[in-house]
């Protein structure tokens, strides 16, 4: 029926059921990834080949892959497919344990690190944006940071307002409803609050209410914020989308005098020329502007981003809790314009989620290849029966079974950590629960577990996941590169090294991992050293670090951390 990019324009989306097309499981699984991030209902823009994040994209070319696919149902047992920045670049004979992918994308040599030398490469063909998950084909829709963003507000309500049920009577303002940001007005509603959040693009609005991520949308500033002051007010949850630029929006609001509970951003502000959108244009308009122009496109860009910045500043000032929101839009200004204080509010990890972190924990996610939704019930049930004590996981599956519908390939996310029983962690001890699954035929085809970049020990990026790190470490990207080589060590399925995701290029460096759980032995043993090691990075680093919560795990659960006594 034609190439595999014409095969994908007629199904677009991941094959399912459990007749596979590849050698083994192993190659279906990134094969299926691969095709489940090119779905419509989970990429942004799949035709352009962009899966969330600015550009962040899952192949360099329709071409590219074309080639991909054709090696992967091509690839043996014992073989390794090599991705350089989305196109396959070789092939060789390894072994079964090995990894059957190992990627590398958008990684430069620290002079040429930048969003400059990036774009003259890419225009040339030789590189690509690969984003966090986009590029290493672990990406699944705006379900994927649901329970991040949830976690961070409701970290944010217990430390700002102790006592107060979640977020009720709180309003939480932001903007950029896109892939990642959409989940923002889902995870403040779950938080019981209500959330306002600035979009220019009016179909991104449409697309989070289609899918229940955001209740209303209006045109009208005025009307959002009386409906969420009524809201706040009833103590019942709210969203709305505000069809605005976000930097508009924020100046508006203070004219009103009106000054929310908590201001954030979840605009693409790490990518200004083609993640942020200027003041002053409509989107077809900015667009046309960026193609004509993209040197002009960029100031004015650069520009709103100030105002933005001194926006949330201002409301800061003036009372909100205000944070960054893993965008860099603090760094971007502090690059670019002469704003000293851009880093005046916290980014989202050292203020909610590094103690998270120092237990190893991250967010764990799963996806059931069979396409079929009864598999991923069956290991929501599993995951509480394994954990019976944790109350938050129990809360937060049913929520999630209630509020989160499926996008592509049926999927969950748990935040899980190093804690160990019997000898193995948490994440191991789950993983191996669904392996048996499998392998009992309770689940009725394997599953593919992986995690975003953003975890415990697998990033450096000093504007976000390592800011302001107690030993000063934040830019030490030996870590990630540790992470990725004791991924492969450990045998994972697919290992992958990024530059660039989040907060642009240049500005972090991180790694991701998939293991396929085909119910064999392989897979036990697999899972049993990648969710022991994997994890156990996120302890070492911080206790390097001199986190004492590190130690404390380290400690209690046996991680050997060489020169902690000396
Ligand atoms: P996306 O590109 O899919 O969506 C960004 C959205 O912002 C788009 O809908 C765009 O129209 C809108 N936008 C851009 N400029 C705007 C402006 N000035 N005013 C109003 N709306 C504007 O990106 P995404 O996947 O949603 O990610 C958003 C940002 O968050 C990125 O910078 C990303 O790197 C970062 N991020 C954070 C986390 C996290 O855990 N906090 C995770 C992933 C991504």
């Amino acid at each position: 029926i034609g190439t595999p990019s014409e095969q994908w324009r007629e199904y677009r989306g991941a094959p399912t059921g459990t007749d596979i097309e590849c050698e083994g499981w192993r190659q279906e699984a990134a094969l299926r990834m691969l095709n489940n991030n090119l779905d419509p209902e989970v990429g942004e823009r799949p035709e352009d080949l962009v899966v969330y994040g600015g550009t962040g994209r899952a192949a360099r070319s329709w071409d590219a892959y074309d080639a991909i696919m054709d090696e992967l149902r091509d690839l043996g047992d014992t073989e390794t497919l090599l991705v350089q920045s989305g196109k396959p670049v070789g092939r060789f004979e390894t072994h079964e344990r090995a990894p059957r992918v190992l990627i590398a994308n958008s990684n430069l040599v620290g002079k040429w690190d930048t969003w400059e030398h990036f774009h003259e490469l890419e225009a040339k063909g030789l590189i690509m944006y690969g984003q966090m998950t986009a590029g290493s084909w672990a990406y699944i829709g705006t379900q994927g940071i649901i329970q991040g963003t949830y976690e961070t507000l409701a970290a944010l309500a217990r430390e700002h307002y102790p006592g107060n049920d979640g977020l009720r009577g709180k309003i939480v303002v932001t903007g950029g409803l896109g892939g990642m940001g959409g989940a923002q007005p889902l995870a403040v509603t779950m938080n019981h609050g209500v959330c306002i959040a600035a979009e220019v693009d009016e179909e991104r609005i449409d697309r989070r209410i289609e899918t229940g991520y955001c209740q209303e949308k209006t045109d009208d500033l005025d009307e959002a914020i009386e409906r969420a002051r009524e809201a706040a007010d009833n103590g019942e949850p709210y969203s709305v989308g505000v069809h605005a630029n976000a930097a508009d929006m924020l100046e508006a609001m203070l004219e009103r005098d009106f000054v929310p509970d908590v201001v954030t951003d979840q605009t693409s502000a790490h990518d200004e020329l083609e993640g942020y959108y200027p003041s002053g244009h409509t989107v077809a308009e900015a667009d046309a502007l960026r193609e004509r122009d993209p040197e002009t496109y960029v100031e004015e860009s650069l520009d709103t981003m100030e105002r933005h910045v001194d926006g949330i500043l201002e409301m800061q000032e003036r009372g909100a809790i205000a944070f960054e929101y893993g965008n860099n839009i603090r760094g971007q200004v502090e690059d670019h314009r002469d704003l000293d204080a851009a880093f005046d509010f916290p980014g989202f990890v050292p203020a909610y989620i590094r103690p998270l972190f120092c237990e190893g924990k991250g967010p764990f996610r799963w996806a059931a290849l069979s396409g079929n939704p009864a598999d991923i019930h069956r290991t929501d049930e599993a995951v509480k029966e394994l954990f019976p004590e944790k109350d938050d996981l129990h809360r937060w599956i049913d929520l999630a079974q209630e509020r989160v519908s499926f996008q592509g390939l049926p999927s969950r996310v748990c935040w899980l950590g190093y804690a160990t029983e019997d000898g193995l962690t948490e994440r191991a001890r789950f993983a191996l629960r669904i392996n048996e699954l499998v392998a009992d035929g309770e689940i009725s085809a394997p599953v593919v577990v992986t995690r975003d970049h953003l975890d415990a020990g697998s990033v450096a990026s000093p504007n976000r996941e390592t800011e302001a790190m107690k030993d000063g470490s934040d830019a030490v990207a030996d870590w990630p590169i540790l992470n990725a080589l004791l991924n492969c060590a450990a045998g994972a399925d697919i290992v992958s090294v990024h530059d660039g995701g989040g907060v642009g290029i240049g500005n972090a460096l991180h790694t991701n991992n998939h293991v396929v759980l085909d119910g064999s032995d392989l897979a036990a043993e697999k899972a049993r050293r990648v969710f022991t090691t994997d994890p156990g990075m996120g302890v070492i680093r911080h206790a390097d670090a001199g986190y004492e919560v590190a130690e404390d795990v380290a400690d209690a659960h046996g991680v050997a951390v060489p020169m902690r006594d000396r």
